[in-house]
């Protein structure tokens, strides 16, 4: 399930999978399999949001275009160059070119460097750079983010979440990347954060001319950022098109139930509700032992008896959206 556009990245049919050992001693071996046969495209300057469940294969997905993990098969074509088996020499220019945002600020940071070093180790990574420009390159990049010159002393533990979080950002765009690719940016931040950490991406979004590629679970997150939203559930890609159509008039049961579940409030600890957390009837199959033909079927309320059986086709709802429904 591919579309065309004048892209940055291109995933053709990515497939990946582990090796996971259950029972006394990790007798009993399985494969699961994270990633099921996954295309899609990532216009240039655009903002794709991958969503789904805790364990549908969203943060795989992330981590094999980036070449953190290795595909099984399939390919990545990065600004038209194939990198799917690039050596780590020949990567290491590209790698400059991508970067990565992890969910939790937390334990991202290595609590021993000051942020100033946090901030420049990308850059001194990436080649010589002298002393005098990389002081330059942190105070500017601490700008950019909201904070000041002199917090570039200071360290991770002396920060908030969403602080921290703004330092993570400037350490991912200080190498001035294209593609940005943000795992859960804000799912570990306190509710009244999360906004400005938002209004940061975007900002930082139409000032560098960033192609993001955002992972989350919250509707209000895809709202804010996406142009385009692919959805997975248990490793395979059921739909994919334009933000306004994929939540306005979802083609595949799977997505209504999303947007649905995610717009409904979710009571908190505290008695105030939060929107965020998806509530779908019934729980996720095991990877381990994923349902035959649509994946879905056995929480499907529209089920019929091929969709046990029969794994259904990409179809195309209109240009652009595309759905695995065998009653899209
Ligand atoms: Fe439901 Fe069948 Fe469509 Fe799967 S293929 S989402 S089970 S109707």
């Amino acid at each position: 399930m591919a579309d065309q556009s004048a892209n940055l990245l291109g995933v053709d049919r990515l497939t990946r999978s582990f090796s996971v050992r259950t029972g006394f001693g990790g007798r009993n071996h399985h494969v699961v399999q994270a990633l099921q046969s996954v295309s899609f495209d990532v216009a240039t300057g655009s903002t794709v949001a991958i969503v789904g469940e805790s364990g549908c294969g969203k943060s795989t997905l992330a981590r094999c275009v980036t070449r953190l993990i290795e595909p099984d098969e399939g390919t990545i074509v990065f600004d038209g160059i194939d990198i799917t088996h690039l050596s780590r020499g020949a990567l290491r220019p590209l790698r400059r070119q991508m970067a990565i945002v992890f969910q939790d600020p937390y334990t991202s940071l290595d609590p021993r460097m000051s942020v100033g070093d946090i901030v420049a180790e990308p850059l001194m990574i990436a080649g010589q750079i002298s002393s005098a420009d990389r002081d330059k390159r942190v105070r500017e990049l601490l700008g950019l983010v909201g904070l000041r010159a002199a917090d570039s002393r200071r360290y991770p533990y002396e920060f908030s979440g969403g602080q921290r979080q703004r330092i993570a950002i400037a350490r991912a765009i200080s190498t001035r990347p294209r593609l940005l690719v943000c795992d859960e940016p804000v799912s570990a931040l306190d509710v009244s954060i999360q906004a400005q950490i938002l209004n940061l991406l975007a900002d930082l979004k139409a000032e560098l001319g960033l192609t993001m590629v955002i992972i989350s679970h919250n509707l209000e997150v895809v709202r804010h950022l996406a142009d385009k939203v692919l959805v997975m559930y248990l490793g395979v890609l059921v739909e994919i098109g334009p933000t306004t159509s994929v939540f306005g008039t979802p083609a595949h049961p799977y997505s209504a139930a999303l947007g649905a579940s995610m717009l409904s409030p979710v009571p908190r600890g505290d008695g105030s509700e939060q929107g965020s957390v998806p509530r779908i009837s019934g729980e996720p199959p095991s990877p381990l032992e994923p349902p035959s033909g649509c994946r879905f079927h056995p929480r499907c309320p529209i089920a019929i008896a091929r969709c046990a059986t029969e794994v259904p086709e990409a179809t195309e709802i209109e240009p652009g959206h595309l759905t695995r429904c065998h009653l899209p």
